[in-house]
């Protein structure tokens, strides 16, 4: 039986991750979650009683935690998803950004290497440190071309620069100590459990509420979408079948103007949960002052992911989107004790 150590499984990816991956048989997962205000237990309520899982609140730049936790569950991999995540957050404080992204995965990669050396020699050899990382940090395109594997790093805002800066480390710990890296660069990701503080979540919650849906800009910055569980499912294949030390991108080929994805909320929300007034939920869009240093278009080209470990996408933009509208109707719940707060009293262990 495999044992994996999850950091930041009770965020958007890691937890879809983590509930996903423990569907499956033959596999303990320890999530290592510091509950900052993008954790969320209620994610991994539905593995609570789950006997292979096991949840510990600490952060990843705790070195005795994570030392005594690798010690005590000897895990096969570990797989590196804490991070602080979002843009906006990033540009009003970039300090929290470096102290997680960059000393945070800094102190996990010490930790790893240092258990790792320590394994027995079959164990080491079969040992993976997974870096979960973005498409941002090769910066913005123009109209044409997509990032690749080799595309030089050019990160324009500061969470970008550092989560360019922990790629860069799990690189040096590759080469430098030779810990057995992996690190993907995906695309952006959108499905259940996502924070709504991020474009689809946000949008949705808002359309439902008879509120103005905020759009950056003209709305036309392009980004590349990629349906959660199809990056869970890259993940694990890069996991389980990457070479050693390589780099692999993740997307959706499903390039998609900012508008474009408000829309197609509107619309089927249009379908689903009519106005009571008629009205179509696209009147409720409002323009804002745009974001400083937006990238204006990101694409990603995944096909060394595709051809190397015969991974691909199982969902497209439309059926994905339709999904995800029902799935935030199907948990309001879920949203509304995140918007009223009471998703944090939870974590305290205290009742809501
Ligand atoms: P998220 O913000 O939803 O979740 C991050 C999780 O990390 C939270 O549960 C938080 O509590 C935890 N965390 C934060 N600091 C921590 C620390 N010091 N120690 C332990 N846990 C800590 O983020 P997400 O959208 O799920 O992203 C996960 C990873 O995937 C990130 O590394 C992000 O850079 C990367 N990524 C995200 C996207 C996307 O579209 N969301 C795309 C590509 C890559």
């Amino acid at each position: 039986m495999q044992t994996w150590l999850v950091t930041g499984g009770a965020g958007f990816i890691g937890g879809n991750f983590v509930l996903d991956s423990l569907k499956g048989s033959g596999l303990r997962i320890v999530t290592l979650d510091a509950l900052t205000y993008a954790g969320n237990l209620d994610t991994l309520a539905p593995v609570a009683d789950n006997p292979d899982h096991v949840f510990v609140r600490g952060s990843i730049g705790d070195r005795s935690l994570v030392n005594d936790l690798l010690r005590e569950h000897k895990p096969d991999a570990v797989i590196n998803f804490a991070a602080e995540s979002h843009v906006d957050r990033s540009i009003d404080g970039p300090a929290a950004f470096v102290e997680t992204n960059v000393v945070g995965t800094l102190s996990l990669l010490e930790a790893s290497r240092d258990y790792w050396r320590e394994q027995p020699e079959a164990k080491r050899g079969a040992f993976r440190f997974l870096h979960v990382s973005t498409d941002e940090v090769y910066g913005s395109l123009g109209d044409t071309g997509k990032f690749s594997e080799t595309t030089p790093y050019a990160p324009n805002s500061p969470y970008s620069a550092s989560k360019a800066a922990s790629d860069h480390l799990v690189r040096a710990f590759h080469h430098t100590y030779g810990l057995p890296t992996l690190t993907t660069n995906c695309s952006n990701n959108y499905g259940p459990y996502q924070f709504p503080e991020k474009l689809i979540p946000l949008v949705i919650a808002k359309a439902v509420a008879g509120e103005p849906l905020p759009v950056y800009g003209d709305g036309k910055n392009v980004r590349d979408w990629l349906y959660v569980l199809d990056h869970v499912s890259a993940i694990r294949a890069v996991l389980g079948r990457g070479r050693v030390g390589e780099v692999y991108n993740v997307g959706g080929d499903a390039e998609r103007q900012n508008i474009e994805v408000v829309n197609a909320i509107c619309a089927l929300l249009d379908q689903r949960r009519p106005r009571s007034d008629g009205q179509p939920r696209n009147s409720q869009i409002s323009f804002v002052k745009d974001r400083p240093g937006h990238d204006r278009r990101y694409a990603i080209d995944s096909s060394k992911l595709q051809s190397e470990l015969g991974w691909k996408p199982s969902l497209d933009f439309e059926t994905g989107i339709a999904h995800t509208v029902d799935w935030y109707l199907e948990h309001t719940a879920w949203v509304q004790k995140i918007l009223d707060g009471s998703y944090r009293l939870q974590r305290l262990g205290e009742s809501a």
